[in-house]
């Protein structure tokens, strides 16, 4: 989850290439207008209208992104010069994937539409979110990373349950968030978080004493553990954004004193290293 500069190559000049080739220039004008208003409702699927080409133009269109997919400006979107912080997508810190923000089965005319190719991670194409895009109400929707500006702020963080040994915890949108906003981001949340998520943030909580043992020594105040895990927030929104998995686990940690209080008593009960 993260906001990005649109990707090398945005535009229309995909498509004009495409329609030189034989058979192709048919689709030019319906293709342009589905481009253009892919572009108008900032990938909004409430808000793009299908676009209408028969099956069979349908499935060539479907087919094309296997075609363009390893080269020029499809490949840099897969591995931009400079990487990603973390996937732009799930905030795990996978990347090296290119996901349809609309799925090519429903859109096919998006198929090789720069601004509907996101960086993404192999969770998110493997894991929980398959070819889901929207909900039910028309906020619930996937955060589009190129149009949805203020997904550069912090948006989640990680709630945990009544009974810390047990570790239950969940992902929960940001309570300042306006109510739409916050419509969009916990279906995001709950489309793009699966087992992967829930994996990673189980082994980072059974880390974190030893690490806590480690870096502060006996005994382990409460106010020492949450020194340390403000400075380890800190850190990752600043290495990984502020969406990332692990900023979103410090956040909902410190905003819990049960769960600072928790981690103080493990580490200090933690035998040295
Ligand atoms: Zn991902």
């Amino acid at each position: 989850m993260n906001h990005l500069p649109l990707p090398p190559g945005a535009g229309d000049a995909i498509i004009h290439h495409e329609c030189q080739l034989a058979g192709w220039s048919g689709y030019l004008h319906r293709w342009l207008a589905a481009a253009a208003g892919y572009r108008t409702a900032g990938g909004d699927p409430w808000q793009v209208t299908p676009a209408a080409f028969s099956q069979t133009e349908a499935k060539e269109l479907y087919v094309l992104y296997d075609r363009r997919r390893r080269y020029g400006d499809i490949a840099k979107i897969r591995r931009p010069a400079g990487g990603y912080r973390s996937c732009p997508m799930c905030g795990s810190g996978g990347t090296g994937v290119v996901d349809h923000a609309l799925p090519r089965g429903e859109f096919p005319e998006f198929s090789v539409v720069r601004e509907n190719l996101v960086p993404a991670c192999p969770y998110c194409n493997s894991d929980a979110k398959g070819s889901t895009y929207r909900g039910t109400a028309p906020d619930e929707r996937l955060i589009h990373p190129y149009y949805d500006t203020w997904a550069s702020l912090p948006l989640w963080h990680v709630e945990f349950g009544p009974d810390l040994d047990a570790l239950v915890f969940d992902a929960v949108p940001d309570g300042e968030l306006p109510p739409a906003r916050r419509a969009t981001v916990a279906f995001h949340l709950g489309s793009v978080l699966g087992a992967e998520w829930r994996n990673s943030t189980t082994s980072y909580w059974g880390s974190l004493p030893r690490m806590m043992r480690v870096r502060l020594g006996l005994p382990v105040s409460v106010d020492a553990v949450r020194c340390e895990l403000e400075m380890r927030l800190a850190e990752e929104e600043e290495l990984s954004g502020p969406n990332a998995w692990r900023s979103a686990f410090l956040r909902g940690a410190l905003r819990d004193q049960r769960v600072i209080a928790h981690l103080a008593a493990v580490a200090e009960a933690t035998l040295a290293p």
